[in-house]
């Protein structure tokens, strides 16, 4: 299989004889800092892609268009090929991460009604902070995954609600197929999401790596666990 695209965590790859498909492997790898922090924890992989399964699969019977078309083995996800929109879409429902360092805002401060930011997908800038303007700017409409990132949060903590978790905040990334449809693309896990057990600030996301609070794998095994059960 060709590689298309080697990420910080994951590789795409071609799939032969299905030019409008990409295999998205997992690996055992976590990163923080722009890569500067980088450890490879046994099965994150698999937890990581597994939980994305479950999501994916989710917001699909919502009615939610995604890049998901079913797992390969327990650590891959076949998907559609889409040509990815360069901005990192991002919903806050509570204040944490870099809203706190960049605002007067209080970390646990609820944010309601919740908001979407935007950030320059492009590691060698460090992705800053866009805004909606500057989105339009770029030629890209921000218009529909800004409703669509609100739909997705509306589902994402109804579930995680039944869960007694509260979604603090997630990243997601959207694409168009040949079509010019706009479809969710990229991965679903606690590496791109802050999870709170309900009320408190107990982690079961990647912060525990960043801030050196814990085991990963056994925080993410314990939403996969819990996602199985509500999903
Ligand atoms: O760092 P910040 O507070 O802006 O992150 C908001 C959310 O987006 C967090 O859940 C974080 O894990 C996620 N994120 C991500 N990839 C990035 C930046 C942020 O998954 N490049």
């Amino acid at each position: 299989m060709n590689e298309i695209l080697s990420g910080k965590v994951k590789t795409v790859y071609d799939v032969p004889g299905e030019a409008d498909k990409v295999l998205i492997k997992f690996h055992d790898k976590v990163t923080a800092w722009n890569g500067k922090r980088v450890e490879f924890p046994e099965e994150k992989g698999k937890v990581c892609c597994l939980i994305s399964a479950v999501l994916f699969e989710k917001l699909e019977k919502l009615g939610i268009r995604t890049h998901f078309l079913g797992t390969e083995g327990f650590d891959a996800l076949l998907c559609r090929k889409l040509t990815i929109i360069p901005v990192e879409v991002i919903v806050r429902n509570i204040a944490a991460g870099s809203i706190v360092k960049t605002t007067t805002l209080i970390e646990g401060t609820l944010i309601q009604p919740p908001i979407v930011e935007y950030f320059l997908k492009d590691d060698a800038k460090d992705d800053p902070l866009l805004t909606y303007d500057r989105v339009r700017l770029m030629g890209i409409d921000p218009a529909p995954m800004k409703e669509r990132a609100l739909e997705i949060n509306y589902h994402l903590q109804s579930l995680f609600t039944l869960m007694g978790i509260d979604l603090v905040d997630f990243k997601l990334e959207f694409g168009y197929d040949v079509h010019g449809d706009l479809y969710l693309a990229d991965e679903m896990s606690p590496d791109n999401m802050r999870l709170w057990k309900r009320g408190t600030k107990e982690r079961f996301d990647k912060d525990l790596f960043r801030k050196d609070e814990g085991d990963i794998v056994k925080a993410y095994k314990y939403i996969l666990e819990n996602l199985r059960r509500f999903a």
